[in-house]
């Protein structure tokens, strides 16, 4: 069993870990850039250790100095978190050679995940429904062009290395093919240092669903439902729900023991998801993510698990707590991002919290690093806060949520809860009759 853990993270994710480690009994140790040192989670955790400078790269990113804080403070282990070092295969295989536990699956699930052609093969093989497209990497426009007459225009081009919505192009028609084989191509090798693109058939109104698992690293899994998290600006998630409001029992059960048996075939250790996208009652895999997500909350509310012990538990070698027919979907929960940016262009907005007053009452959690005072800093991710509600049904999720906004306050920067007031009168939020390219229509209309 641990004693004591480290959390390579900062803000609401790292609270989330040192509160879930606290009530198992596990000393915590933060740590934080010097633009973090008033940070909460540095005021949180138990021992704090200033690991570098404020940008990332030099502090959050920086390994020796991460390895090098386990050493001194004596941690026996590393929960990354999501973001940074989170899906780093280099970073865990380090952490083994030093003999801490890395919280989270192995090295080389992870490597097999970030590969995005690799992944795709393998959840393929293991019998996981896949996005119609090139058998691997795409070397030149000849077999592009190829790849697209036999799939069928629209196409997308990807980065296999790709992540965060960057390096994909799609091409609507074969004229549009050679230009967006090329883009894609220039940079994937801009942003990622490597040029290999692949193919997929271009769905064109599917809805994002992902399946969250979670395995024992000895051949058991498990799956906890869907999240719907198709309300997205730029491939970014904004607002997220479970279960999904197109999916039923039966499709749930179908999919995810799909999705468990092939993680647990692999003999996947910890919490993942498996990302889809869905479209005429039909699953297409895009990626997996060997991590914990920031819409963790939502599965946790209509399951009634916690996900950071469990993930814990697992890294000590214990069995899981819940077997799949210990889990059953209670409600519905919504989770909104909000993040400290200025309306209508997102811009980020750092600054000074003057006034922070978190809503409470009956299916209300708040995860955030804020406090009254807090000055956000400009070096990091925007997500400020996680505002999640239960509620009995989506009609209740939604009322409360509603009014949870409207007990929320957050003063001295801009941030996006105006959008989220606004999004909750609109007939097809409440209906749940959306889709991945719905929410950039709506911007365009209300907010362009
Ligand atoms: P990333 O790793 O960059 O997040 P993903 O493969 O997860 O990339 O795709 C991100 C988003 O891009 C998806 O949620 C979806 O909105 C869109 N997308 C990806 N693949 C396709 C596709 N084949 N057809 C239509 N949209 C897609």
């Amino acid at each position: 069993m641990f004693d004591k853990i480290l959390i390579a993270n900062r803000g609401e994710i790292a609270l989330r870990v040192i509160r879930a480690a606290r009530e198992m009994g596990i000393r915590t140790v933060a740590v934080h850039s010097t633009a973090d040192a008033d940070a909460m989670h540095v005021r949180m955790a138990d021992e704090a250790v200033c690991i570098g400078p404020p940008p990332s790269s030099e502090s959050y990113l920086s390994i020796p100095a991460i390895i090098a804080a386990c050493e001194i403070t004596g941690a026996q282990a590393i929960h990354p978190g999501y973001g940074f070092l989170s899906e780093n295969a280099n970073f865990v295989q380090i952490v083994e050679d030093h003999d801490i536990t890395f919280i989270g699956p192995t090295a080389q699930h992870i490597r097999i995940m970030g590969d995005k052609i690799t992944a795709k093969e393998t959840m393929k093989n293991l019998g996981v429904p896949c996005v119609p497209g090139s058998d691997g990497g795409v070397p030149d426009l000849a077999s592009a062009r190829k790849v697209a007459e036999e799939i069928g225009y629209p196409v997308i081009i990807k980065a296999t290395a790709g992540g965060g919505g960057r390096g994909m192009k799609l091409a609507r028609t074969a004229d549009e093919i050679d230009e967006a084989f090329q883009t894609a191509r220039s940079e994937a090798k801009a942003a990622f240092g490597n040029d290999e693109v692949y193919l997929e058939k271009y769905l064109g109104a599917p809805r994002h669903i992902e399946i969250q698992v979670f395995g024992d690293g000895k051949g058991n899994a498990v799956h906890l439902g869907e999240r719907d998290c198709s309300l997205q600006r730029r491939h970014q998630k904004v607002f997220e729900e479970a279960p999904g409001p197109v999916i039923d029992a039966e499709t749930r059960a179908r999919i995810g023991k799909v999705c468990a048996d092939a993680v647990a075939s692999i003999d996947y250790a910890g919490a993942g998801t498996i990302e889809f996208l869905y479209e005429g009652g039909e699953f297409y895999f895009i990626e997996m993510n060997t991590r914990l997500q920031v819409e963790h909350p939502v599965t946790e509310a209509i399951f009634g698990v916690d996900l950071v012990r469990e993930q814990i538990r697992v890294a000590e070698g214990l069995p899981m707590s819940f077997t799949q027919s210990d889990l059953e979907v209670n409600g519905h929960a919504i989770e909104i991002r909000i993040n400290a940016e200025r309306l209508p262009d997102f811009a980020p907005c750092p600054g000074r919290i003057s006034q922070y007053h978190v809503p409470g009452g009956l299916g209300v959690r708040m995860d955030s690093a804020l406090y009254d005072g807090y000055v956000i800093p400009p070096y990091y991710d925007s997500l400020i806060g996680k505002l999640i509600v239960h509620g009995r049904d989506r009609v209740e999720a939604l009322s409360r949520l509603n009014r949870a906004l409207g007990e929320l306050i957050v003063d001295g920067v801009d941030t996006t809860v105006p959008l989220f007031h606004a999004l909750l009168q609109d007939p097809d939020i409440l209906a749940g009759t959306y889709n991945i390219h719905w929410l950039e229509r709506w911007l365009k209309e209300n907010m362009g």
